[in-house]
């Protein structure tokens, strides 16, 4: 396939691109994430109900995302490689809360599901770079109030951030990527339907097996993201 032929390319990324970097995906085959209910850590009841579980739960995240052996795999530098030489318009949304894209050079990146290494103030909303724990006497920079912060990531029930942004790329892109997402997360899984009847996209999705929306897609392509990616970006 010819790239240089698309004006505006979009990519979607989910767990399936960070699998290769040592990072579990979302949903193991018995339904949990890293051993837990996603009830319990990834909604805001959870949250309610449990803080310190919660907190305790993206610390260890966060340790993990900062250990020596996460990194960007070659799939993350084939996505950046592409947008730093690629002529038209380049978009990289992705589910993921890691920072491996940023690390391997992405640029033009939106993190729809929120980021690990920052938390926000519960009270004022602000933001804040954090790469260290979170407890219960945590003071927040801002408001200065103990247990004041909570892990900036969207959790289930919670709207999406950017999504002005997002529907506007999708309406305007004529190649569609979808790489490592399991399509059964909304209303990201509804992406490939705006790129390919709104815009008339080509649409393609990259994962290890058929994902709960593959008939959206013009095409599949099969197998770790890690060597699939990279071999697309040289072989078109
Ligand atoms: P998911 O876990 O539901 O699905 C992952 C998909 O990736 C599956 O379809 C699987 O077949 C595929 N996959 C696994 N290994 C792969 C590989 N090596 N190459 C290609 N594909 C591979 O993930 P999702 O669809 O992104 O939805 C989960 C939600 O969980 C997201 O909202 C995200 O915020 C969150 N999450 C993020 C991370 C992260 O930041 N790395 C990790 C876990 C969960």
């Amino acid at each position: 396939m010819e790239l240089n032929k698309y004006r505006h390319v979009v990519v979607l990324t989910g767990a399936g691109i960070s699998a290769e970097s040592g990072i579990k995906t979302f949903r193991d085959q018995d339904g949990l994430w890293e051993n837990h209910k996603i009830e319990d850590v990834a909604t805001p009841q959870g949250f309610l109900r449990n803080k310190t579980l919660v907190n305790q739960f993206y610390d260890q995240r966060r340790r993990q995302l900062l250990s020596p052996e996460v990194k960007p795999n070659l799939a993350h530098v084939a996505l950046a490689e592409f947008e730093a030489n690629f002529k038209g318009k380049f978009t990289l949304i992705t589910q993921n809360v890691d920072n491996l894209h940023q690390r391997a050079g992405s640029k033009n990146i939106i993190p729809m599901h929120g980021e690990l290494l920052k938390v926000r103030c519960l009270r004022t909303d602000k933001i804040f770079e954090w790469h260290g724990d979170v407890t219960s006497s945590t003071p927040c920079p801002c408001c200065q109030k103990a247990g004041g912060l909570r892990p900036h990531i969207v959790w289930f029930g919670e709207m999406p951030l950017f999504m002005d942004e997002i529907e506007e790329s999708l309406r305007d892109c004529d190649l569609f990527l979808a790489i490592g997402t399991s399509g059964q997360v909304y209303p990201a899984a509804m992406f490939v339907q705006t790129a390919r009847h709104q815009a008339q996209a080509h649409t393609i999705e990259f994962n290890l097996e058929k994902s709960a929306n593959h008939s959206d897609f013009h095409q599949q392509i099969f197998g770790p993201a890690a060597t699939t990616v990279p071999l697309f970006f040289t072989r078109t």
